[in-house]
């Protein structure tokens, strides 16, 4: 038998006429021989409607009573729609989180899938020709509702195509797929055929908001392809996949940027060992995600500099558990500065070819853009700059790859 997993997000199920657009989707593949798992997020608006109405009953919601309720945004969608399948003359049910066997830990609101147990839906999957299944949720070991993170669907769509040994993972959406940058900073944007995983996974750290991140990661982990196209078109979008050689020919994939950054350096810490670690685990204890980190060389084998970034968000909890640990560290003086942003250009090709840095550090000369700090990984190269300069650096960056050669036009 096989079987295609088809998401649609949000906005595919805002109301009855999107939801026609997604029937005819769906009819489409139970046409091609599919059987069709169909997983939905909730209506537009909703999930964030229902996170404001808990606030406005409890000053601190329970989190699994949240959970229980924010999951009810998907079941409302899954109901109509398997109305409107029905109603259609195809055999089709709406299933459930639990009712999926999706088992997952007890971290309410950003829980992780432990297990799927495939066996109901595939054994429904013989009595119907389309499974709609609620995305977002699933259940502990306790038989009590989880969620799995804002965007959540994506990874339930990724983790059920792996589970029920799916063909396809498809993942319909209000774009039409990756594309080599930011549309609204470069118009001439061109969307990606196919991207590796990886490419793909530093894009959406990155803020290119298309797919939960969890959702590439598990692709990757159990070499799920995942087409992302648009629920309002026809034409193909762009397929997240395993690397191969074709890949590797285009030297840069793609632009992203971060502007959700902040800087911070401690001047004349102590150099000896152990203070990276009295810095970064007070840091790290309290989720803040440290990226770029900078320690230079000594002047005098005594004192050196460190900086780091974070995102913007933390920099006030940041700067107090510096300021309860800066006697331990030494410290002479910390400089925070909030108003700077991350530009990265990522390919896979970086892998065999060279020059990428370089080429990528006169782009940004060439506009009088100051690099304040680089990272390196082996498919990515990100300099830190001036928060006003983003999208210039971007556009900069986009021309001298001549990435608008590259994509497609459909
Ligand atoms: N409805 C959830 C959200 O808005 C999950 C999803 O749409 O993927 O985050
Ligand atoms: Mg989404």
């Amino acid at each position: 038998m096989a079987i295609i997993v088809q998401k649609f997000g949000g906005t595919s199920v805002a109301n009855l006429d999107c939801m026609r657009k997604v029937q005819t989707k769906v009819e489409k593949a139970l046409a091609d021989g599919y059987k069709v798992v169909v997983v939905l997020s909730a209506m537009a608006g909703e999930t964030n409607r229902l996170i404001d109405l808990a606030k406005e009953w409890s000053t601190a919601p329970d989190p699994a009573e949240m959970d229980s309720l924010v999951s009810t945004g998907e079941q409302v969608s899954v109901a109509l729609f398997s109305m409107l399948l029905k109603d259609a003359g195809i055999k089709a049910r709406s299933i459930l989180g639990f009712q999926a066997e999706i088992t997952t830990d007890k971290k309410y609101g950003r829980a992780r899938i432990l297990d799927i147990n495939a066996d109901n839906m595939k054994r429904q999957l013989e009595d119907h020709d389309v499974l709609v299944v609620a995305g977002f949720q699933g259940c502990d070991d306790q038989r009590r509702i989880t969620t799995l993170g804002r965007g959540g669907s994506d990874t339930s769509a990724v983790a059920l195509a792996v589970a029920v040994g799916a063909d396809l993972c498809e993942i319909f959406t209000d774009v039409d797929g990756v594309y080599t940058t930011d549309p609204n900073i470069v118009s001439r944007a061109k969307k990606i055929p196919k991207i590796s995983y990886d490419e793909m996974l530093e894009m959406s750290s990155m803020g290119a908001k298309v797919l939960q991140i969890r959702s590439v990661e598990f692709a990757k982990k159990y070499n799920m392809t995942v087409h992302v196209r648009s629920t309002f078109s026809d034409c193909p979008g762009t397929y997240v996949t395993q690397e191969d050689e074709s890949m590797e020919a285009v030297l840069v994939s793609g632009i992203a940027y971060d502007k959700d950054q902040a800087r911070v350096t401690l001047l004349d810490v102590d150099d000896r060992p152990g203070v990276a670690s009295s810095l970064f685990s007070p840091l790290a204890d309290a989720g803040i995600i440290v990226d770029m980190i900078i320690q230079n060389t000594s002047r005098d084998g005594e004192k050196t500099d460190m900086t780091f970034t974070v995102p913007r968000a933390d920099l006030d909890q940041t700067i107090k558990i510096i300021d309860e640990i800066k006697e331990t560290l030494g410290t002479r003086q910390t400089l925070y500065d909030e108003r700077v942003s991350k530009v990265s250009v990522i390919g896979v090709g970086m892998r065999s070819h060279s020059g990428v840095a370089s080429r990528m550090f006169q782009a940004l000369k060439a506009e009088g853009i100051n690099i304040l700090m680089i990272s390196t990984s082996e498919i990515k190269v990100t300099c830190l700059i001036e928060e006003k300069y983003t999208e210039l650096a971007v556009r900069t960056l986009h021309e001298s790859f001549e990435l608008e050669k590259e994509g497609m036009k459909c």
